[in-house]
């Protein structure tokens, strides 16, 4: 599989993004965890989308499936960026940097 180097990101997949991150805030509201909860949750969501891979690889399973996962995936990081930026900011204001 070749990188497609993001081009489709701005029309196809930030739009399923935002869904994603307007889903799981309807389904467990806004979330206050530890950063290594975060990153369990990530981890999990990042098994997920190893199965659904080898499930539509050897298994004929459909690639919506994969989509889905590397989305939930996806949305879970950048939620971690998020944090961890303004954190960085706030770092960097702050003088410890
Ligand atoms: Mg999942």
């Amino acid at each position: 599989m070749k990188d497609l180097c993001l081009e489709t990101y701005t029309e196809e997949i930030a739009p399923l993004v935002f869904r994603e991150n307007h889903r799981q805030l309807e389904k467990w509201g806004i979330q206050d965890h530890l950063a290594s909860e975060w990153l369990m949750f990530a981890t999990e969501e990042l098994g997920e989308l190893a199965q659904a891979i080898g499930e539509w690889q050897y298994r004929g399973d459909p690639a919506e499936n994969v989509v889905k996962e590397a989305i939930q995936t996806a949305t879970l990081c950048l939620k971690i960026a998020e944090m961890f930026q303004v954190i960085s900011f706030k770092e960097a204001n702050d003088g410890r940097n």
